[in-house]
């Protein structure tokens, strides 16, 4: 047995979701600003044991697939996809044979997992990855709590089967490459398609499928109140995050200053980096605090001539790009303008308005405030312009 296999992540996510009723199938509709493909990538993303992802999606959805994909927050490389075939069983075919195609060794470990199920956390998937190494084939179940009854075709009761053997089948299932790449292409040789899922088509071809503990938050999304449980299972695992930046730059001979994105008229220039917009800097930093990625001289070096005079839009851009690729969403900001003059109530709202254009969000989620230092300091002195800000963004 190989002490640290080679472990892929297939993730189906082809589906329809007809049984959802609505225009977006249910891997696309969001939960906590995130799709639920996002999620499930996402979720899985954080296990460092899986080195390789490839997620089966439909001819159609490519360009969510690539939202999602950058919602997760994932890097690229460890990312793949591939269009999926009519059933759930030529989907996951198609994925295999994309690992194949990449050089994906038979004894590595390859997790099957319905986008549906978007939580999957660190404990469950190296339960699935160990099973799997250790069994060749094995799925994750839960107890059934709920007595059962069989129907007849009126809906009156049959039977009541005894619960204690019965156990309710989860994803990721984890297999072998091989034994599971070899069972899918022998159910296609054999036009083979009465399996409910990948551990039944491995048992019908002779493989031993062992079982291991799966985990309540597994559950699978397939009616809309399954969102709203979802939304309340994030908003209970999500991390808040908060950011401060701050900058400073000198006066200097000219006729306006650019704060917050806005020209404002004054017997002064600020001198400095770009335009030379302290409230922009600051919030840049800000933001790249929350994901602890440097400070804006790290991302753009002053000593550098191409951002002599740029619009600091660029580094506010840069750094809301940066936190939305590590899966963060901004929630607000927060800065106060420290100078003597000029006046910057007249331009508070126009200052509000740009910045929140830049990073999509309303006013009300973008603080702009002003005060003096009461003539002390440099800023007392006007001798130039500080600015403080925060920001904070959930993950
Ligand atoms: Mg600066």
């Amino acid at each position: 047995m190989n002490a640290s296999p080679n472990v892929a992540a297939l993730i189906v996510a082809a589906g329809r979701g007809r049984r959802f009723g609505g225009e977006v199938p249910k891997q696309y509709r969001k939960i906590g600003g995130r799709t639920v493909l996002a999620e499930a990538i996402r979720h899985l993303g954080a296990v460092e044991a899986i080195e390789t992802f490839v997620t089966v999606i439909h001819a159609e959805d490519g360009e969510p697939y690539a939202e999602a994909a950058i919602q997760s927050g994932v890097a690229g490389s460890r990312l793949a996809s591939v269009v999926g075939g009519e059933t759930r069983q030529d989907s996951v075919r198609a994925g295999l044979e994309r690992l194949s195609q990449a050089g994906f060794p038979d004894d590595g470990i390859v997790l099957i997992h319905d986008a549906a199920r978007p939580f999957a956390g660190e404990a469950v998937v190296m339960r699935a990855i160990l099973a799997g190494m250790t069994a060749g084939a094995a799925l994750p179940v839960l107890p059934v709590a709920d007595t059962l009854a069989t129907l007849d075709a009126d809906g009156h009761l049959l039977a009541n089967p005894d619960r204690a053997a019965m156990r309710a089948v989860q994803t990721p299932q984890a297999f072998r490459f091989s034994l599971i790449r070899d069972a899918h292409r022998r159910a296609l040789a054999e036009r083979r398609t009465d399996f409910t899922d990948d551990a039944g088509l491995a048992a019908a071809y002779g493989h031993p499928v062992a079982s291991f503990a799966g985990d309540p938050s597994l559950f699978k999304i397939t009616l809309e109140a399954d969102l709203g449980r979802a939304e309340a299972h994030l908003s209970g695992t999500r991390e808040t995050r908060a950011g401060i930046g701050y900058d400073v730059h000198a006066f200097t001979t000219g006729d306006h200053v650019v704060l917050g994105g806005v020209a404002v008229p004054h017997t002064q220039s600020l001198l400095g980096h770009s335009d030379a917009d302290p409230v922009l800097h600051a919030l840049t930093d800000a933001l790249l605090g929350t994901i602890g990625d440097g400070d804006i001289g790290s991302h753009f070096p002053p000593s550098d001539p191409q951002w002599r005079g740029a619009s600091s839009d660029r580094f506010l851009i840069h750094a809301r790009d940066l936190v939305a690729a590590a899966g963060g969403r901004i929630v607000n900001v927060d800065c106060t303008i420290i100078c003597e003059a000029p006046k910057i109530g007249p331009h508070r709202a126009a200052m509000q308005v740009r910045i929140g254009e830049i990073l999509g969000l309303p006013t009300a989620k973008v603080g702009v405030k002003a005060t003096t230092s009461e003539k002390l300091g440099f800023t007392g002195r006007r001798e130039g312009i500080a600015v403080m800000a925060i920001a904070s963004v959930v993950f």
